[in-house]
């Protein structure tokens, strides 16, 4: 079920003589405007960069006050942006953060509790501007810490009177395109990596055969501990990828290791195989064996698994757990 036909479901229970209209598509930049210039107050619950500047941007060219609450992890923020004089989006944030610093709750994890505190101080917000009450947060960053059990409000810079979109001589004044400007893509979905050839890459029904066949190899793990205590191929050995990144990260065992399988192997094929959840770390785990191998100290080949444990579940053992 869609979110907001979800939403709209549970909403009806609670409250039945509101009016709720789901919208079911993706907000984008044809779109945006003409939908926000339709109501009075808008509330940001969206969970990506793209779409937050798109929202921003749409508010600000309707003139609509802006509800926005994030949360990650043990951590919320709140504020309204373009709000009696106050600042917007990009007042605060004028250029994206690098796309690869941004994780989502999928890969960062979120504490369920967090995201439905942070929702409801929200709901609070748009009630108290909706019925003409003063705003408590504009201008003002509202700041949770589930970990340390700490709200905070802080005082967020003014309006940035040279502003891309809210200043009195705007350089934005279309909605363009996002996902370029923030080079990431307008989804919460996780990311695909393609850094290897296919001919670099094992499906997972090639590595059952591996097995079934006994080739000799080794099978390295590049997930972090947290999500290796949750399962893992009892075959495998567990380099997690922040280790294999590190500069001072030593080889030696790894090719020890090597040389004990290779008296018995035949060919050097699909000699180091490496697994993650989704197939994105393997790759760049591959990258850098590829690279200690390159430099001749000891040769072999390194091949990762499309889709990695997550497919493996999927397709070749029901019984291995998905998360
Ligand atoms: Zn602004």
């Amino acid at each position: 079920m869609s979110k907001s036909a979800s939403v709209v479901k549970t909403l009806r229970k609670l409250n039945s003589s509101v009016e709720y209209v789901p919208y079911q598509m993706m907000l984008n930049p044809s779109n945006a405007l003409h939908l926000i210039q339709q109501y009075d107050l808008i509330a940001d619950c969206s969970d990506n960069v793209p779409t937050r500047y798109l929202i921003n941007d749409a508010c600000v060219a309707a003139g609509k006050p802006l509800v926005s609450a994030s949360a990650l992890r043990w951590e919320g923020q709140l504020t309204v942006y373009n709000h009696n004089g106050g600042p917007c989006f990009r007042c605060l944030f004028p250029v994206p953060p690098p796309a690869e610093t941004v994780t989502n709750c999928a890969d960062g994890g979120v504490l369920g509790i967090v995201p439905g505190i942070m929702g409801c101080i929200q709901a609070l917000e748009v009630l108290k501007l909706a019925s003409g009450m003063e705003s408590s947060f504009s201008g003002i960053m509202f700041m949770f810490d589930a970990l340390d059990g700490r709200f905070r409000n802080i005082k967020i810079r003014r309006k940035k009177s040279d502003c891309a979109v809210c200043s009195s001589n705007p350089e934005i004044q279309i909605l363009g395109d996002y996902e370029a400007f923030c080079g990431s893509s307008a989804s919460d979905k996780c990311r695909t990596l393609n850094l290897l050839s296919n001919e670099e890459r094992l499906s997972v029904q090639v590595y059952k055969q591996i097995l079934d066949d006994k080739v000799p190899h080794l099978l390295i793990d590049v997930r972090p501990q947290p999500e290796v205590d949750i399962c893992r191929l009892k075959h495998s050995i567990h380099i997690p990828l922040s280790q294999l990144e590190d500069k001072n990260f030593n080889f030696n065992f790894l090719t020890e290791r090597l040389s004990e399988i290779s008296k018995n192997a035949d060919e050097l094929d699909n000699k180091v195989i490496v697994i993650c959840k989704l197939g994105n770390d393997s790759q760049k785990a591959v990258k850098i064996l590829q690279e200690f191998s390159n430099r001749g100290i000891y040769k072999f080949i390194a091949k990762d698994i499309k889709g990695g444990l997550m497919a493996w579940s999927e397709k070749i053992d029901p019984t291995f757990p998905q998360y």
